[in-house]
C-alpha cells in the first residue's frame, strides 16, 4: 500500500497535489512520500515478528537520499552500504556505526579503513584475500574487525540476469563447496572477528521458493561449521523482496517472507540481519513527468514527455515495467509507446501501452519508482541530474537539488594547449 491516490480527479501524494510539485519545482522530478516509507519500514519489520533476534539494515543503494534515510533511521533502521559515499550517507543521517553493514564484491582498502575507523558493525567478506586484508588493517589499528564471510548458494532466484546475484558464475560471495574450508583459514586471521555467513541472491524476487532453498543451504552449512568447532552467531539473509509493478502482478508479502523466515531459521540460535532495498522504498516514489509532444507513429502515437531514461534506467537496463497514469486522467484511453528525449532508440518506457489518453502539456507519472530511481540518473545527452522532492503529510521539500548542465559544464576544463588563440589569457 501507498499514499499517491486521486482525490477529486487529481493524483495526489499525501495531501500534496501533483500538480503544485510540478509548479514549484518543475518536471520531471522523483516525489518521494514520506509516509509510504514509514509504512513500508513497519510492514517489514512485523512481518518478521515471528524471528528473534534480528538487525534491519535499509540497503540504502536502492534510494539513498539523505531525508529518506532520516525518515528510516527514525523507524528504527540501520543500513547495507556498498562503498564509503553511502557509508558517508547512512553516518550523515545519523544512522549508528554499529548498525552499518559494508556489503560489495570491490571495497578498497582504503574504504575498509575508513570504515574500521568509522566503527562500523559488520563487515561481509567476498573472498579470503578481502579477510587477511581487512583482519591487518584492523590489528594496526589495535581492533579486530566484526565479519561475516558472504556464500554464494549457487541457486537460481528466477529474477532479471542483470540482478540475479546468487548464481555460481556470478561475481558475488565465494562457492558455498569451499565456504568452510575459507572460514576455517579466515577464522584463525588475527584482527579478524568472523562471526557467521552472509547471502543476498538477487533482486526483485517474486518466489519464495529460491529464497528458501538459498537459506536452507546456508542453514546447513552453519551446522557443519559448528561442527567443526566455530562459534557461529549471525546470519546476514540479504535482501531482494520484490514488489508489483503490475496490478498483476503478484509477490510474497513481508509476512509471508516473514513466515518462511521463521520456519528455516527455527533452529538456528543466531542474530539475524536483513537488507530490505526495494520493499521498502520502491512503492514510495514516482517520477513526475511533463508530455512534450504527441508524435504520430507507423502503428501507435509516441508520447514523448521530459523524463527519459537517464531519469529512470530501469526500462533501458532491465525492460522494466513501470505504470503510467495521468495527474488529471479525463477518463478517455489511448494505446501508445511512451519515450524520453534522449538519441537512444532504448529511451522508451513503453510500447503498444493502453494509457490515460494525454495531450501536449499534461502532468503524468511513472508508479513505483523510489527504488533504483534518482539513485541510478545519469546527466546523459547534457540533461539536469533529477531533482528529488519528499511529501510529508501537506509539506513538502525539495530534498535533493536538479543540478543543472551549467553546473555541470563549470567541472570541466579545456587545457590550455587546445585553447584557441584568441581565448588565451
Ligand atoms: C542490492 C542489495 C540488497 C537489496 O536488494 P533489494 O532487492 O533492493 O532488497 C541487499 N543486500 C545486498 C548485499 C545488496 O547488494
Amino acid at each position: 500500500m501507498d499514499h499517491f491516490h486521486y482525490r477529486d480527479g487529481v493524483l495526489h501524494c499525501e495531501d500534496v497535489a501533483l500538480p503544485a510539485i510540478a509548479e514549484a519545482v518543475g518536471t520531471p522530478v522523483y516525489v518521494y512520500s514520506a509516509a509510504t516509507f514509514r509504512r513500508h519500514a513497519q510492514v517489514f519489520r512485523d512481518g518478521l515478528s515471528g524471528v528473534g533476534a534480528k538487525h534491519l539494515a535499509y540497503a540504502i543503494k536502492a534510494n539513498p537520499n539523505l531525508a529518506v534515510l532520516r525518515v528510516l533511521a527514525d523507524e528504527g533502521y540501520g543500513a547495507d552500504v556498498v562503498s564509503g559515499g553511502e557509508m558517508a550517507r547512512a553516518l550523515a543521517a545519523g544512522m549508528r556505526p554499529e548498525d552499518i553493514v559494508f556489503s560489495g564484491v570491490g571495497k578498497t582498502r582504503g574504504e575498509l579503513g575508513c570504515a574500521l575507523d568509522a566503527g562500523l558493525g559488520q563487515f561481509n567478506l567476498e573472498l579470503e584475500e578481502e579477510g587477511v586484508v581487512l583482519g591487518s588493517l584492523a590489528a594496526d589499528r589495535g581492533m579486530r574487525a566484526p565479519a561475516t564471510l558472504r556464500v554464494n548458494p549457487d541457486v537460481d532466484a528466477g529474477t532479471h540476469a542483470k540482478i540475479s546475484t546468487g548464481k555460481r558464475e556470478n561475481k558475488f560471495g565465494v562457492p558455498i563447496d569451499q565456504a568452510a574450508t575459507m572460514f576455517g583459514r579466515l577464522a584463525g586471521v588475527g584482527g579478524l572477528d568472523l562471526r557467521g555467513v552472509a547471502i543476498h541472491i538477487g533482486s526483485q524476487l517474486a518466489d519464495l521458493a529460491p529464497l528458501a532453498a538459498a537459506y536452507r543451504r546456508i542453514g546447513a552449512l552453519v551446522a557443519e561449521l559448528r561442527t567443526a568447532g566455530h562459534a557461529i552467531t549471525r546470519v546476514d539473509l540479504g535482501g531482494g523482496l520484490g514488489v508489483p509493478y503490475r496490478s498483476s502482478d503478484v509477490i510474497p508479502s513481508p509476512a509471508d517472507y516473514g513466515a518462511m523466515v521463521a520456519e528455516v531459521t527455527r533452529d538456528w540460535d543466531v542474530e539475524l540481519m536483513f537488507e530490505p532495498g526495494r520493499v521498502i522504498a520502491g512503492n514510495a516514489g514516482v517520477l513526475l513527468t511533463e508530455v512534450v509532444w504527441v508524435k504520430p507513429g507507423v502503428t501507435d502515437p509516441y508520447v514523448i514527455v521530459d523524463a527519459a531514461m537517464n531519469d529512470l534506467a530501469r526500462p533501458a537496463l532491465y525492460d522494466a515495467y513501470h505504470d503510467f497514469v495521468a495527474v488529471k486522467p479525463s477518463g478517455e484511453r489511448m494505446v501508445a509507446n511512451i519515450a524520453g528525449p534522449v538519441c537512444e532508440s532504448g529511451d522508451t518506457f513503453a510500447m503498444g501501452r493502453d494509457i490515460d489518453r494525454v495531450v501536449s502539456g499534461d502532468l503524468a507519472v511513472f508508479r513505483t519508482a523510489g527504488a533504483y530511481g534518482a539513485t541510478m540518473a545519469s546527466t546523459y545527452n547534457s540533461r539536469a541530474l533529477v531533482p528529488e522532492v519528499l511529501v510529508d503529510g501537506d509539506r513538502f521539500a525539495v530534498v535533493a537539488d536538479r543540478i543543472e548542465p551549467e553546473t555541470i559544464l563549470a567541472a570541466e576544463r579545456v587545457p590550455e594547449w587546445l585553447m584557441p588563440k584568441n581565448l588565451e589569457g
